[in-house]
């Protein structure tokens, strides 16, 4: 079968590797119908050393189940499923707390950094797959199928970052960051109803796709004037909730001197720092909390789906390109050139 492998910074590649097969009583073999390329994708695409290639790539798909292992009750051959970007049980305390990322079993983790699995492929060994997979409706239509894939990772997120930092009709919401978790952060804060969210980010077509999702002042400027165009937007004290979907610590500063007192700070971009200012100045004199991590996408599935087939909600426009898997080179490419914002991959 064919899979894209990163070998560097810069070196994405599609080749022949061996089959995916059925290898535990708990697997699922899946055919690949749609994957994506994922903004956390270009944090390896910019800096991965040659000798921790060549990896395996990819983390969101939706696909038709081909083969199940003697174990597996939750999905059949011939269903077509969404898997989650995390890897879990279902059944540990944490899965049952709506935690499963932090899944315990030996086997849960990342679909980046499984060795021999990735979702930019024709076809994937799905561990665990009763507490991995979620079932779809079997015929969505291929309107639906972008919006779907969205569950995977990027609607689930943006989702995350708004219930962890507590958005509710009476917040204010800020979203740093204009990539699809971003602006599907922004769709999920219009969706449990907040008073005001700005975005900041300069690029305009996705600012007007954040608007349509919802946002209701754009703000392009950064640093400290960015800074006091929010707080004077949100009534001079900054904003209740700050969701910062980037990762940097320039995302971070401005996360810090957007939010009000009392405020939290909602991370979801992955931090690519360890270390970053929480004293006196920061965060303490004006009592904001730090909320966040990977997010737990499986707990929202249930809750978020049936709001993309009744056309509430479509937040698979933020596709604004597609490919096939020979294409996957040129889309990570022109992702990281922000000529397009997300690729939607038809293996
Ligand atoms: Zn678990």
């Amino acid at each position: 079968m064919r899979a894209t492998l990163m070998y560097a910074a810069g070196d994405v590649r599609v080749e022949e590797v061996p089959d995916s097969v059925v290898k535990l009583p708990t697997d699922a073999l899946v055919r690949i119908t749609a994957s994506a390329i994922c903004g956390s994708d270009l944090w390896p695409y910019a800096s991965l050393e040659p000798e921790a290639g060549p990896a395996r790539v990819g983390h969101e798909f939706i696909g038709v189940v081909e083969e199940t292992g003697p174990e597996v009750t939750t999905v059949k051959r011939g269903d077509l499923v969404v898997s989650p970007f995390a890897i879990s049980d279902g059944t540990c305390e944490f899965c049952r707390a709506g935690l499963q990322t932090s899944c315990v079993h030996p086997e849960a983790g990342f679909w980046d950094g499984q060795p021999a699995e990735g979702a930019q492929a024709e076809a994937i060994r799905v561990p665990l797959a009763d507490g991995t997979l979620v079932k779809l409706p079997d015929e969505p239509g291929p309107a639906l199928i972008p919006s779907l894939l969205t569950l995977a990772d990027v609607l689930g997120t943006g989702h995350h970052a708004a219930v962890v930092g507590g958005v509710s009709p009476r917040t204010r919401v800020t979203v740093v960051g204009d990539g699809a978790v971003g602006l599907l952060a922004v769709l999920s804060a219009r969706r449990l109803g907040a008073e005001q969210i700005i975005l900041m980010g300069r690029h305009p077509g996705r600012t007007s796709l954040g608007r349509e999702f919802g946002a209701t002042d754009i703000i392009s400027a950064r640093g400290a004037e960015g800074i006091a165009a929010v707080r004077d937007l949100a009534g001079g004290y900054g904003s209740d909730v700050v969701i910062e979907a980037v990762g940097t610590m320039a995302a971070y500063q401005q996360a810090v001197g957007i939010a009000r007192p009392g405020g939290v700070i909602s991370r979801v971009g992955v931090p690519q720092f360890e270390d970053a200012p929480v004293g006196w100045d920061s965060l303490f004199r004006h009592n904001i909390r730090l909320a966040g991590g990977p997010a737990p996408v499986r707990a929202y599935i249930a809750e978020l789906m049936p709001d993309i087939l009744n056309g509430t909600i479509e937040p698979g426009k933020v596709f604004d390109a597609s490919a096939s898997l020979d294409g996957v080179p040129i889309g990570y490419q022109d992702m990281a050139d922000r000529k397009v914002l997300k690729v939607f991959i038809r293996p």
